[in-house]
Formats: structure tokens, C-alpha cells, sequence
């Protein structure tokens, strides 16, 4: 249970990433008093993500055009018979490294401290003090309120949720050169090589791409299966740069406020547990946030209330993906070709995963042989 210090002006917010800055631009042009500590010295390094989000991003968002690398118009889902459908999207793909700099200077912009190569390690919620690493000293500092936007390894959540045992998947990627169909994305559904998620391949040019896929375990060997099936065994010769990271899957018990301390972002789990997306829900949370310091209301009815239904929908969905078989993947993709889903993809924002669900039931009668995993 949250129950927010109205009066606070003075904001502390650990780790300088995409809801991180995004937090501290929200909370600064409210009004607070915002310093921001990030662990790396460049904003946005090392980079683990793809950078494809939802269209929705731009309703929440303006973003400067060199953001965006590119405007998707179709996926092409390739099932583990080879057999493949291909369907319309409006997904964007950005740099995500000028995406992060891009929220922290709005933050800076709206007068928020950042403090590069700070890293806090260690916090005292009883006290309500934590403490700063910098250049071999630390110095400890007091806080009436705290933000853990500190990622998917976040120490703050395990200081406010003790006992909840995380999962991750583990998501190693690499940027590779080639030739692309710039318009379309690629997604793989095969449990040879990613079982209980998918593979992709997300072209950020007509001649680079963003190639992985997450798994929970041996994450090495699946992507080099992946790879040499879709870019032959020379595969490394196309590589240019490896990256990679954890993915937490979404807990819906989990607490983000204790004692003045606020979980945004992969460090509170607002990550769609189907595609591993954590940008908007982040964002969402962040605003989140935002209303509960303004208003004193509860952050985490506050916070389940902005993004919490979709992020429970989108784990029961996945609950469901984790039960298919190989069968069941070409199933569904044979059921999704036809014309009716093929217009629902067009008209609905996967944001919003229960409606879009239904819509597609309604569209492919099919579909609903799979309802009944959902329950
Ligand atoms: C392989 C992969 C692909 C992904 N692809 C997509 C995608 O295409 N679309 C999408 O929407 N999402 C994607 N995601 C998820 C997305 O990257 C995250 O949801 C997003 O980065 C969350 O932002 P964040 O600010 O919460 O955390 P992060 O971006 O992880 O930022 C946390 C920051 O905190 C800093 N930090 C950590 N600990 C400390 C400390 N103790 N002191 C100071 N600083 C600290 C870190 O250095 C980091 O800068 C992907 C994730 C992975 C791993």
C-alpha cells in the first residue's frame, strides 16, 4: 500500500534509462526538485533493446524525427513449418540510445540534476537514506522519496519485494548487416529455438537489422541456432555489434512503493509479458507516478490503474503461448492469413491486448480453440 508524502518537492530517481529520464521530465516540469544518478557515464550504453514500439508511443509522445529510424507497415510471422503469414502493422522502430538521451535532456530541460557514473549501492529504507558510489567515495544521502527506475535487475525491488522470486528471459541480439525489406519486421514462433517467446528480426535500415530472440535458459546456443538457420552458418561475418539483456516478466503481486521508495519501469515489471515491450507500459507507470505525488493518492492503485489490467492481460495471453506445441504455432498462423484478422491487426492497438484478443475472436471463430488455455 502506497501512501505518497503529498508535500514532496525534492525527487531522487536511480538510473538515467528511457523511464528514468522520461520520469524525471514528468516530474520535473511538475514542479519537483529532480536528481537523477546513473550508474554509466553515456547515456543510453550498453544498449540492449530492439527499439520497436507500438505506434501509440507518438498519442503519448513527440518525437524528434531522428529518433524514429523507421515506420513498419507489415510482420511476417514464420511458423516452425516454414509456412508464414504476413500482417499489417504501424510499429516504429527507434534509436534507442537517442531515445534515452533524448527524455534525460528534456528532464535536464525542465531542471533536473543528472549525475553521470553515480551508482547507488545501497539504501536503507528505514532510514531513508542511500548511498552513492562516485569515483572510488561514496556519500550517503537522505530522500523523502526515491525512484527505482534502476531496470530489470533492479536492487530497490528487491529491498521493497524481499521474497518475490523475479523471472527474466534472457535476450541476446546483435546488429547485422545484409539486405532488408525495410518495411517489414520478422517474428519467429518455434520451440526448437525460442520457446515460451520468439525470435526476430527488425530492420532498422534496408541494409541493417536487429536480430534475437529471449529464452529463459541456454541463450547462446538457441540464438546461434537461429542464426545460422536464418543467416547461414558465415553468420558472424554479418555481425556488428552483439547486444543483449534481461527481460522481466511481469508479477502482478508485486509492490512498487514502500517507505517513500517507487518502482518505475523494468525495475516495477511493466513489461508486456507477450513481446517483452517495456517502453510504453514504463512510460505509463511514470505518469503514473506523477499522479499519485500530485494528488497523494496510492501509487500502486495509482500505477495498476493506468497500465495494470493490460500488463495482467498480457501475461495471461503469454500463459496461454507458453502451453502451444509446434502444432498449435501453425495453427494459429494459418488462422491468422485470413482477411478478417488481417483487418483487425489494421484497426486495433496491441496496447490494449483484452479488446484486441476479443476482436480477434470475433474475427477467426478458430481462435477460440485456444480461449479456453487462457483461463
Ligand atoms: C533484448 C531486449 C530487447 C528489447 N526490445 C524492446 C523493444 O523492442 N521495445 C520495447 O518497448 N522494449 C524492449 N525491451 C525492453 C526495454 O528495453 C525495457 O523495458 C526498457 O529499457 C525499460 O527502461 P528502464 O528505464 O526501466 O530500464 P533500463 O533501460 O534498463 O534503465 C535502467 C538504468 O538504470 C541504471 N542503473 C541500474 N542500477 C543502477 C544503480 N544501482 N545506480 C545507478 N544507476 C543504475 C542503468 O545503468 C540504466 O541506465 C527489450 C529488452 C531487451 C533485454
Amino acid at each position: 500500500m502506497g501512501f505518497p508524502l503529498a508535500m514532496t518537492k525534492s525527487v531522487s530517481i536511480i538510473g538515467a534509462g528511457t523511464i528514468g529520464g522520461y520520469g524525471g521530465y514528468l516530474l520535473g516540469r511538475a514542479g519537483y526538485s529532480v536528481s537523477i544518478y546513473e550508474d554509466h557515464k553515456v547515456i543510453g550504453e550498453p544498449c540492449h533493446c530492439t527499439g520497436i514500439i507500438t505506434s501509440s508511443i507518438l498519442k503519448m509522445v513527440d518525437l524528434p524525427t531522428e529518433i524514429v529510424l523507421n515506420k513498419l507497415s507489415s510482420v511476417k510471422v514464420i511458423g516452425p513449418n516454414g509456412k508464414s503469414c504476413v500482417l499489417p502493422t504501424t510499429d516504429i522502430v527507434v534509436d534507442r540510445v537517442k531515445l534515452d538521451e533524448h527524455f534525460v535532456g528534456l528532464a535536464e530541460k525542465e531542471g533536473a540534476k543528472l549525475y553521470r557514473s553515480h551508482k547507488m549501492v545501497s539504501c536503507d529504507l528505514k532510514e531513508k537514506k542511500f548511498v552513492i558510489s562516485h569515483e572510488g567515495k561514496e556519500e550517503t544521502h537522505s530522500f523523502s522519496t526515491l525512484v527505482g527506475a534502476d531496470g530489470p535487475n533492479s536492487s530497490l525491488a528487491k529491498l521493497l519485494n524481499p521474497s518475490l522470486k523475479r523471472k527474466h528471459w534472457i535476450g541476446p541480439q546483435a546488429v547485422i548487416s545484409g539486405t532488408f525489406d525495410k518495411s517489414q519486421y520478422e517474428v519467429y514462433l518455434n520451440n526448437d529455438f525460442c520457446k515460451g517467446f520468439f525470435a526476430w528480426v527488425v530492420p532498422s535500415s534496408s541494409t541493417t537489422a536487429v536480430v534475437g530472440l529471449a529464452v529463459r535458459d541456454r541463450a547462446s546456443h538457441h540464438f546461434k541456432k537461429f542464426m545460422e538457420m536464418r543467416f547461414g552458418k558465415a553468420y558472424k561475418e554479418k555481425v556488428i555489434r552483439y547486444l543483449g539483456g534481461l527481460i522481466p516478466l511481469y508479477d502482478s503481486g508485486i509492490n512498487c512503493y514502500k517507505n517513500g521508495v517507487y518502482l518505475v519501469g523494468d525495475a516495477g515489471g511493466h513489461v508486456k509479458a507477450t513481446t517483452g515491450g517495456g517502453i510504453i507500459p514504463g512510460m505509463k507507470a511514470a505518469r503514473g507516478l506523477v499522479a499519485s505525488l500530485k494528488s497523494g493518492k496510492d501509487y500502486d492503485k495509482t500505477w495498476r490503474k493506468q497500465t495494470g489490467f493490460n500488463l495482467f492481460t498480457h501475461l495471461k495471453i503469454r500463459h496461454m503461448l507458453d502451453t502451444f506445441s509446434d502444432t498449435d504455432y501453425n495453427r494459429l498462423i494459418e488462422y491468422m492469413g485470413g482477411k478478417r484478422v488481417q483487418k483487425v491487426m489494421k484497426n486495433s492497438d496491441r496496447e490494449y491486448p483484452a479488446s484486441f484478443a476479443l476482436r480477434l475472436f470475433f474475427a477467426e471463430p478458430r481462435l477460440a480453440r485456444f480461449a479456453t488455455r487462457l483461463l
